[in-house]
């Protein structure tokens, strides 16, 4: 038996029916850009998420782009973001020309850690960037204390995290706003490049439709010097279709995540954090740590298990990032060791068994 690490063709195969209907009543709709589909779209995960408003982008890049942009950052100003993440959270700083300031995660966890966000915090910050690594929600009532007092603005990339939950609200509706990704791969995944991003706040929501589509609020009126970071009608199709089934997939993780735990306690083996009662994770990602890594994935991989490392190289290390100057490090992290185990709904009761069984076999040989 081969476990890939995620079967992308799966959620077709369940779902061919539902995505093919969509699929020819967006091709005999005759409109293929921002329309219906969208805009049923982003009411729906607006509601899904619990705030009041989503605008569907092209990417989840490009929706931490324009909330960046739709809240004025640029040039000069500082964004505090975790160190470990992917780089996109980076990239969409400096996309707006402000400088990443980066934060190393709390112990035991793979996210930011409020307890040094404070001493990050200078003059020129503006906004901070909690990223839910790996679907796991940050501490967001200590991370919104902070902002409040020093006036700033959280964004969430919640790109990792559609339906993870902090004190029983879901991501997205955790800070001011918060951007997502649905790259086929993400929990809510389109068939192509797609994202959003979620607020409640009308004025933000507003400049966000508007700079997503050339600046403009009406046809050939151009307000601000914006972009073509739209979403097109046939991706929302497909997302709203997959939106109806998130919460069944994440709950197929969700006891994935719990087996993995049983079965792989008391290995030398560094688990990731529980849920909690007030943290549920979305298991977009279930990873380990541990100082035979490498070793552990080769012996997984000759009995057809694929793993994958989330991330081999930390965005400080990266050759984007080589200018001097062009970040603030707060302190250097390295994650070694890390490892991510086959999780998704794609997975049967075999697959899971078969990975826990051998990576049980590996640390008893
Ligand atoms: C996937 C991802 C993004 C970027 O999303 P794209 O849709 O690929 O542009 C941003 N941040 C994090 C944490 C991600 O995992």
């Amino acid at each position: 038996m081969l476990v890939p690490f995620l079967d992308l063709g799966a959620t077709y195969k369940e779902l061919k029916t539902e995505i093919d209907e969509a699929y020819f009543r967006v091709m005999n709709s005759g409109h293929y850009i921002l329309g219906k589909e969208v805009e049923s779209f982003e009411k729906e995960f607006a509601q899904y998420c619990g705030t009041s408003y989503c605008a569907g982008v092209s990417n989840g890049l490009d929706a931490l782009v324009l909330l960046l942009r739709a809240y004025g950052v640029g040039e000069g100003d500082e964004v505090i973001v975790p160190s470990n993440t992917f780089i996109a959270t980076w990239l969409a700083v400096t996309a707006v020309g402000a400088t990443p300031v980066s934060v190393a995660p709390a112990p035991g966890t793979y996210n930011i850690d409020p307890e040094k966000i404070s001493s990050a915090i200078t003059a020129k910050t503006k906004v901070i960037m909690p990223v839910h690594l790996y679907g796991a929600p940050c501490e967001m009532d200590k991370i919104m204390k902070i902002a409040s007092e020093h006036n700033l603005i959280v964004i969430e990339d919640a790109a990792q995290a559609q339906g993870a939950t902090f004190k029983g609200k879901r991501a997205g509706n955790l800070g001011h706003a918060a951007g997502f990704s649905f790259y086929p791969g993400k929990n809510l995944g389109a068939y192509g490049d797609a994202g959003a991003i979620t607020t409640n706040d009308p004025k933000i929501f507003e400049k966000v439709c508007h700079l997503r589509n050339y600046g403009s609020p009406e046809k050939y009126v151009h307000k601000y010097q914006g972009h073509n970071f739209r979403l097109d009608e046939l991706q929302a199709a497909f997302l709203r279709t997959k939106l109806r089934h998130l919460e069944n997939w994440n709950q197929k993780r969700k006891v994935i995540a719990k087996q993995y735990f049983e079965g792989l306690a008391g290995l030398d083996l560094t688990l990731p954090a529980q849920d909690s009662e007030s943290a549920s994770s979305s298991w977009h990602l279930f990873v380990v740590q541990t100082s035979r890594r490498d070793e552990l994935r080769k012996y997984l991989a000759e009995k057809g298990i694929t793993t994958l490392v989330h991330y081999p190289i930390a965005p400080a290390k990266q050759e984007a990032y080589e200018a001097k100057g062009s970040f603030v490090e707060k302190e250097a992290y390295d994650a070694t060791g890390v490892l991510s185990l086959p999780i998704g709904p794609h997975m049967t009761t075999e697959m899971w068994k078969l990975v826990i069984s051998e990576v049980v076999n590996f640390f008893k040989t």
